[in-house]
């Protein structure tokens, strides 16, 4: 940005200013603060507002749990697990994830069960609704979540537009409230302002969305009166006796030819959904593609027949929905992972990744306390959140390359599990096993083996025997990680003891 010259009615100064105020910048500030740094939050917008990405993982849940205990944040704790969070009030709506479920629709025909289970996938990833993983009402816990930053001592500026962002050995920000410039000046500056990227930009990062594999956009909207999906399946003739847990109290996923649908229930009754494209967005307004989609599906329109968009919202659409920023290094400046990149809502692993790097900043603030991270530590953080980017969309690009044949995009999404179940296990440093060569070394083989079927289907090579026998490859390849009873032949696609326990110990298959 250009400096001008301004008349600055309001002068404050921290150690730190945090730019964004949804949950993963609030939670920084708590963490920090906790440590022993003043800092000031800014955000150009207030709580409560609507905020997409709203499916947690048991990573995630484990984060919150070890945030919670080290910095005593104990009004935190509680949302960790969907039992107690659905308990900590009115204020804070979530929504029971019991795992992850889907479900393969063929366009122009109603879904069809069968009783080998050939058109569903239910893998569990806790045992019980008490323990269970949850939807955040991102509104809801977003603002729980910052509403209680002065309780940590955090000064938080609301509807603060930046006008300009300096940096002369330290930080100064410059910005309007209610009429006032007001600049904060600081040592330290952590962007969390998501795909705005509002800090990076004003230096100049460049974006390389390119180095993406993935390739998606997406149409989404809060919805009331949706049908649960259980009912409908039911009512196809679909047995839903051995589900190992209810298919719509979790993250379910539609499979359809032009991508997928989430549907994400909160127990306010709103469900989030959205349709995710593979490629970019197709023409039209937002409203008429999402109406070609549920009219090209007729179960799903029999499911959404009673539904409408929830209170004043709108459908709203994202172009590309992958992003990710090249970084020079600029002394005294972290950014959220969420600001440097991002790959897909597939696999839910935004919310565990920016709990991961809030953990990471924190261990690494405490070291540096009362001075600050140096220029090897920031350079090994930004480092590290981008091969955890590249490698989240490893794992979801080989999902999205075996979407045309139901069995091959089982086996690319058990293979996905089969990684977060030992990540879930072994807690390693790196998200997701994302730096463990036997780990790594052996997944990019099967994403190739993914991709390559892929690249011969488009061509009209390929025959069932080969997607079998990639399956079959898949299989064998990962038994020795596979402690978790995945891709069981026996399992009919339906995996309950693959779920993390209570205390977070794995329990075993079978
Ligand atoms: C379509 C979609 C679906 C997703 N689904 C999931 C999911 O199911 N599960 C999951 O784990 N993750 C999901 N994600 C990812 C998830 O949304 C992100 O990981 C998460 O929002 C990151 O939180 P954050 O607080 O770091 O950033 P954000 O939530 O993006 O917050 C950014 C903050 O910065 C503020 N801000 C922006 N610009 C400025 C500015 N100029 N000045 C001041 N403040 C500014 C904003 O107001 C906001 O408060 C999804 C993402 C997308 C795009």
């Amino acid at each position: 940005m250009r400096r001008r010259i301004v008349d600055i009615q309001m002068k404050h100064k921290c150690d730190i200013t945090i730019v964004g105020s949804n949950f993963g910048g609030a939670l920084t500030a708590h963490v920090l603060a906790k440590i022993g740094y003043r800092v000031c939050v800014v955000d150009r917008f207030e709580h409560p507002r609507f905020t997409i990405g709203e499916s947690t993982t048991p990573l995630a849940d484990i984060a919150v749990e070890r945030i919670a205990e080290r910095y005593g944040l104990k009004w935190l704790k509680p949302l960790a697990r969907y039992g107690t969070a659905s308990k900590i009030s009115t204020e804070v709506v979530v929504g029971p994830k019991r795992g992850f479920s889907y479900f393969h629709h063929r366009q122009g025909s109603a879904f069809e069960p069968s009783p080998e289970r050939g058109s569903e996938l239910l893998v569990a990833a806790s045992t019980s609704e008490a323990v269970a993983d949850m939807h955040w009402l991102r509104s809801s816990v977003d603002s729980f979540i910052a509403d209680r930053l002065p309780d940590s001592g955090v000064r938080l500026l609301e509807k603060y537009r930046i006008t300009e962002i300096r940096k002369d050995g330290s930080w100064s920000i410059i910005g309007e409230k209610g009429g006032q410039t007001i600049q904060i000046d600081s040592r330290f500056i952590i962007d969390a302002t998501g795909r705005a990227a509002a800090v990076n930009r004003s230096i100049g990062a460049r974006t390389v969305d390119h180095e993406l594999l993935t390739n998606t956009s997406a149409i989404y909207g809060h919805f009331q009166g949706l049908q649960d999906w259980t009912d409908v399946y039911r009512a196809l003739g679909g047995n839903s006796d051995q589900h190992p847990f209810p298919a719509q109290r979790a993250a379910l996923h539609h499979m359809i030819n032009e991508g997928w649908m989430w549907q994400l229930g909160f127990d306010n009754g709103i469900t989030s959904c959205g349709v995710v494209f593979a490629g970019t967005l197709p023409a039209g307004s937002v409203e008429d593609r999402w109406n070609s989609v549920l009219e090209s599906y007729p179960s799903l329109l029999e499911q959404f027949k009673d539904s409408e968009l929830a209170g004043s919202e709108e459908l709203k659409g994202i172009k590309r929905i992958q992003y990710l920023r090249e970084f020079e290094f600029v002394e005294n400046l972290l950014s959220l992972p969420s600001t440097i990149g991002f790959v897909d809502p597939m696999h839910s692993t935004g919310i565990a990744q920016t709990l991961n790097a809030i953990e990471k900043i924190g261990v690494m603030f405490e070291m540096a306390n009362p001075g600050f991270p140096g220029a090897d530590d920031q350079t090994a953080y930004v480092r590290n959140v981008i091969r955890d980017v590249k490698w989240i969309d490893e794992l979801v690009s080989a999902a999205y390359a075996s979407r045309f044949d139901f069995e091959l995009f089982v086996s690319a999404v058990l293979l996905y599990f089969v990684v977060v179940a030992s990540a879930e296990r072994d807690l390693p440093d790196s998200f997701l096993h994302s730096d463990t060569g036997s780990v790594t070394s052996t997944v990019v083989k099967l994403t190739c083996l993914i991709r390559d079927i892929e690249a011969r289907h488009k061509t009209g090579e390929l025959g069932r025997s080969e997607i079998r026998k990639a399956t079959e490859t898949i299989r064998k390849e990962t038994a020795h990680l596979n402690d978790f009873g995945l891709m069981d032949p026996k399992s009919n696609n339906l995996y309950l003891h693959t779920a993390v326990d209570k205390s977070y110990k794995r329990i075993g298959a079978g």
